[in-house]
C-alpha cells in the first residue's frame, strides 16, 4: 500500500491519562483506609448501588484487559490451571487469577502500587456469563470477604416486563445484603443521583461512538478500546460525564472540520465481539494501511445504555442491565446488527470468534452465515482471543484482512455491495 498514514491523536486523551491515575491511586488509598472500603463489580453493573453505599468500586475485567494489553496473559495462565481452571475458560479470568498467584500486576508499573485493592465486598451480576461469579468467588476465597450476585434470565429475544421485575427484586435483595453484612442504610436518594450522573454519562459515551456515522468518522473502534474506560471505570461520577462531555465536543468538531480517525478513510467496518488485546496496535495499524475505519462495535457499544428519565433507579438498573446485546437471543442481535450496519453505512463486518468467551461471541451458531447469505452482508470471521495470544495467529489474521478489503473493493466494482444509509453524525 502507500506511504505510511499518521493518525491524528485524540487531544483528551491526555485529561484521560491523569483520571485513571487518579482513579487507581484512589482505589489504592481507599484500601489502606480503615474508614473507607472497597467493593470489586463487573462491568456491566451493579456500580450505582456500590456507588451510593459509598464503597470504592474496582472493576476485575478491567485488569485481564490490562494483562492482555500487557502481552503476559500467556504467562499467567498456567498459575490458574494449576489451581484447577480449564485453560480454555475465559483468559480475563484465568489470567487475572493467575497474575494474582504469580504476584504481578501492570498496575505496579504503570502507577507504582502493588497491585489490584483487597476488597472488602464483590458483587456481580451474571448477565453477561457465568464466568464472573466464579471468578469472583476464587478472590472472596483468596481475601475472605463476601460475594453476592445477581442472577438475571439470560439470552432473552424480548425482554418483558415480568424480566424486569424479577432483575429488581435481585437488586433488592443485593442492597439489603450489604445492609445487613456492613450495617449500612442505602441512602435511596444518593442512588438517584449516581443512576442520573451514571445514565448521563453513558449517554455522552454513545453520542460521542454515534460521531463515527459521519464520513470520515472521527473515532474508530482502536480509539474507543481507550476512550471508553471511564464509562465502566468511573459510572456515577461527575469526572466520567466531564470527561464525555470534552471528548463528544471534541469529536463534534472533527466531524466539522472533516478530520477522520483513517486519514483517506475508504472501508467501514463493524468489529463483532471482543477485542484482541494484545495485538490491537497491529491490527489498528493493518487497518490504517487498509484505509479501514472499524466505525462501530457491539463491544464499545456495551456501555452506551437508554437514558434514565427520573423515576425508580432500581427498574432502571434492572431494565439496562439486562438488555444488553450479550445477554439477548440471536433473534434480537440479528436486527441489531443490520441496523448498526445501516446506520454506520457498514461495508463489512468483521466477526471475532474469541475462543475462551462463547459468551461474547456470535459466530457460532449460523448468526454470520445469516447476514451473508440472506442479507447480502460482508462479513469475516477471525479465530483469535481477547488476552490469550496462543490462540491467535497474527499473520494468517492479517492475510485474511487485506483479502477481505480486497472483496469488499470487488464487490463495491460490481455495484454487489450492501447499500449504505445517508450519511451523518446523529441520530
Ligand atoms: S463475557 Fe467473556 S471475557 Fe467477559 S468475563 Fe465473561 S467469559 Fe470473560
Amino acid at each position: 500500500m502507500g506511504a505510511a498514514v499518521k493518525r491524528v491523536e485524540i487531544q483528551a486523551q491526555q485529561r484521560l491519562r491523569t483520571l485513571m491515575r487518579d482513579y487507581f491511586l484512589d482505589l489504592d488509598a481507599a484500601a489502606r483506609d480503615p474508614q473507607r472500603r472497597v467493593a470489586w463489580c463487573t462491568s456491566v453493573g451493579p456500580c450505582e448501588i456500590l456507588a451510593a453505599f459509598g464503597f470504592a468500586t474496582y472493576f476485575p475485567e478491567n485488569h485481564g484487559a490490562l494483562l492482555g494489553a500487557k502481552k503476559v496473559s500467556h504467562q499467567y495462565i498456567p498459575l490458574a490451571v494449576s489451581a484447577g481452571y480449564c485453560a480454555e475458560s475465559c483468559s480475563y479470568m484465568n489470567s487475572d487469577i493467575g497474575a494474582a498467584i504469580g504476584g504481578y500486576s501492570p498496575l505496579q508499573e504503570a502507577y507504582g502500587i502493588a497491585g489490584p485493592p483487597k476488597p472488602d465486598l464483590l458483587a456481580y451480576n451474571t448477565n453477561q456469563c457465568r464466568e464472573v461469579q466464579d471468578w469472583f468467588e476464587f478472590f472472596g476465597r483468596r481475601h475472605n470477604a463476601p460475594v453476592f450476585g445477581i442472577c438475571p434470565p439470560r439470552q432473552l429475544g424480548e425482554v418483558t416486563p415480568a424480566h424486569v421485575a424479577f432483575v429488581r427484586g435481585e437488586l433488592e435483595r443485593l442492597i439489603h445484603q450489604i445492609e445487613g453484612r456492613f450495617g449500612l442504610s442505602l441512602d435511596r436518594r444518593r442512588l438517584e443521583e449516581v443512576v442520573a450522573l451514571s445514565s448521563r454519562a453513558s449517554t455522552l459515551w454513545r453520542e460521542a461512538l454515534e460521531t463515527a456515522r459521519a464520513r470520515p468518522a472521527p473515532i474508530v473502534f482502536w480509539d474507543g478500546l481507550i476512550q471508553m474506560a471511564p464509562v465502566i471505570l468511573m459510572r456515577g461520577s461527575r469526572l466520567a460525564v466531564e470527561y464525555y462531555e470534552t471528548l463528544l465536543a471534541e469529536m463534534k468538531q472533527r466531524v466539522h472540520d472533516g478530520i477522520g480517525a483513517v486519514p483517506g478513510e475508504q472501508y467501514r467496518i463493524y468489529w463483532e465481539g471482543m477485542p484482541v488485546w494484545p495485538r490491537v496496535r497491529d491490527l489498528s495499524e493493518k487497518c490504517l494501511e487498509l484505509r479501514a475505519a472499524v466505525v462501530a462495535s457491539t463491544y464499545c457499544n456495551s456501555w452506551a445504555f437508554e437514558e434514565y428519565a427520573g423515576g425508580d433507579p432500581l427498574e432502571w438498573m434492572a431494565r439496562t442491565s439486562t438488555e444488553i446485546f450479550i445477554n439477548r437471543a440471536e433473534s434480537f442481535k440479528e436486527p441489531f446488527l443490520l441496523d448498526m450496519f445501516e446506520r454506520f453505512a457498514i461495508d463489512g463486518a468483521v466477526f471475532h470468534n474469541a475462543r475462551t468467551c462463547p459468551n461474547n461471541t456470535n459466530s457460532r451458531f449460523g448468526l454470520a452465515q445469516r447476514l451473508r447469505e440472506q442479507h447480502n452482508a460482508a462479513v469475516l470471521v477471525i479465530d483469535g482471543d481477547l488476552s490469550d495470544q496462543r490462540f491467535f495467529s497474527t499473520a494468517q489474521t492479517m492475510t485474511n484482512l487485506e483479502a477481505f478489503i480486497e472483496q469488499l473493493e470487488t464487490r463495491r466494482r460490481s455495484g454487489n455491495a450492501r447499500r449504505p444509509a445517508a450519511q451523518g453524525a446523529g441520530r
